[in-house]
């Protein structure tokens, strides 16, 4: 049995209401009064994880220390608790599925029908309470991805009711997210949608025991009387979560609505102290008031869909108020990009990022944004294929291996700067099969790489199949063109830098995955303060 208390936390009336930020706000109080808390996923979804899926499906697929290709919410957990999450903490209904047919072939149900009720919810509860027996946790929150109502949450909704009971009182409360639209010709805030929401999560044999309601106006008193009534909450138990101006604030509007003395009320445990929000108080009170303000050009294919590199905005963020610096970001599509308009587009920046991403289309301008960075001396920052973009510009343009490329864009290049990984080779499946998860990575003494992290030994998290190829490594060197971060164990180049320029470097690895509030990812935040200093001589020059 589960050691842990448990809170569901599902959603109503639409999707995107921000689950996983209400989820995370309420862990980092609820850590914040000193209790150990995790947050895990639980996916509708077939697939067996996010890894398979195209960004414009669903964001980022945020990679975890222990290589597990996850939803982009747990990202938002790792950033708001400082604590990594891990492979138990994303379950999908692929994952389940795949268990109890794995477990069927090998014989543990022999004789019986396996069934929805009880395989599969047994199977989805084994998976909800692991975390929480491991000893390590006093809290797990569960988010149920998804809309309660849909076909393919169902079993997982039949979980939570069931949860309760193996559970006991104390031990579990539900929290129900929803919608208070406000219809702006009648000038006012409309209950019926979450009435209707919480309905049907009463027909699942649900009662929520907090609301948590989305909202763009305050909640009057009347509406909260009669969302309480109507819904078999008590008032103190309907929470409004109000439009913040940043993510960031919502653990502070959170504890103004008292939601972690509801919960902890509820699950019986103690609350005499306040929680202690001063660093969180101290990072809101840099982000919000900068100093100075840069631009910074994010190149990349997916721009249309910013929650596509929610980590790197993010990472942003924390590199703001870190160095007290607005970060407006540009989003330029790479496919936009040729050689008579770069001078137009990424004048206006005073940093490029050049972004990660698979397959060739948008190549030729992201190669074209390093030309100019390079030669411009703006500072520039390559993350994975950016990396690997950095690499192909500068063999074609300084070494003059005009046809050097990457084998994943150009499998006949005679130069391929970029090569499939060796043990890449014989690989043919495409689920959780690339280099994924943390690796160590030495950095070179006396190079830019280190003095930005302030020390020799680093380890970064990974999702890529093609790496550097260590053929051409002298003649980079020798071109001014140095791996300052390697992996000690393979060789493999996991940091280049440029000689000559202020600020240029390409990381194989993904550090804005491990960006957080408490722990600013530094590679982002040298990258802002040469942001700064490129202004300043700008400006001054
Ligand atoms: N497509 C490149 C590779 O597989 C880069 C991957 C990435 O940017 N995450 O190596």
């Amino acid at each position: 049995m589960a050691s842990a208390k448990h809170i569901f936390v599902t959603g109503g009336v639409t999707s995107s209401l921000g689950k996983g930020i209400i989820s995370a706000s309420l862990a980092k109080l609820l850590q914040a009064r000193g209790f150990s808390v995790t947050i895990q996923k639980f996916d509708p979804y077939i697939n067996i994880d996010p890894g398979t899926l195209n960004p414009y499906e669903h964001g980022e697929c945020y990679v975890t220390d222990d290589g597990a290709e996850t939803d982009l919410d747990l990202g938002h957990y790792e950033r708001f608790l400082n604590i990594p999450t891990s492979q138990g903490n994303n379950v999908t209904t692929g994952k389940i599925y795949h268990n109890v047919i794995t477990k069927e072939r090998q014989g543990e149900y022999l004789g019986k029908t396996v069934q929805v009720v009880p395989h599969i919810t047994d199977e989805i509860k084994r998976s909800f309470f692991k975390l929480g027996e491991t000893g390590k946790y006093d809290i797990v929150i569960t988010e149920i991805g998804g809309c309660v109502g849909d076909i393919e949450s169902l079993p997982f909704i039949e979980a939570v009711r069931q949860a309760r009971w193996d559970l006991g009182p104390n031990n579990f409360i539900n929290i129900h997210l929803t919608l208070i639209p406000y219809l702006k010709s009648a000038g006012e805030l409309k209950t019926k949608p979450t009435q209707h929401s919480v309905k049907q999560l009463l027909e699942s044999g649900i009662q929520p025991d907090i609301l948590v309601c989305r909202t763009e106006h305050h909640l009057p008193n009347d509406i909260r009387k009669k969302l309480a009534l109507f819904c078999n909450v008590n008032i103190n138990s309907v929470i409004e979560s109000i439009d913040a101006d940043t993510i960031y604030d919502v653990p502070l509007l959170m504890r103004k609505e008292k939601l972690d003395e509801r919960v902890l009320t509820k699950l019986k445990l103690p609350h005499k102290t306040e929680p202690n929000l001063n660093k969180w108080k101290d990072f809101l009170g840099r982000l919000k008031n900068p100093t100075s303000e840069v631009n910074v050009a994010l190149v990349g294919k997916y721009v249309e869909l910013p929650d596509s590199y929610k980590s790197i905005v993010e990472s942003f963020v924390h590199a703001g108020a870190e160095n007290e610096c607005k970060v407006n970001i540009g989003w330029i599509s790479s496919e936009t990009i040729n050689k008579e308009n770069i001078e137009n587009i990424l004048a206006p920046y005073d940093g490029i990022l050049v972004a990660p991403g698979f397959g060739e289309r948008g190549i030729p301008g992201k190669l074209e944004a390093v030309r100019y960075a390079r030669e411009n001396k703006i500072p520039f920052f390559g993350i994975c294929l950016g990396m690997q973009c950095a690499v192909i510009e500068f063999a074609q343009n300084v070494l003059g291996l005009t046809k050097a490329h990457s084998a994943e864009m150009d499998p006949k290049t005679p130069h391929a700067v970029i090569d499939i990984m060796e043990e890449q080779k014989t690989i043919t499946m495409k689920g959780g099969t690339m280099r994924l998860g943390s690796y160590p990575c030495e950095l070179k003494k006396g190079s830019k790489a280190y003095s930005v992290y302030g020390r020799n030994k680093v380890a970064e998290r990974h999702r890529h199949r093609y790496e550097f190829n260590n053929k051409y490594l002298e003649d980079f060197e020798k071109a001014g063109m140095i791996p300052s971060g390697v992996n000690p164990a393979t060789g493999l180049v996991e940091v280049v830098e440029l000689k000559d320029h202020p600020w240029f470097i390409g990381t194989q690895y993904h550090p804005e995955l491990k960006s957080t509030v408490m722990n600013p990812q530094p590679l982002f935040v040298k990258f802002i303060k040469a942001a700064i200093e490129h202004k300043t001589t700008m400006n001054h020059g």
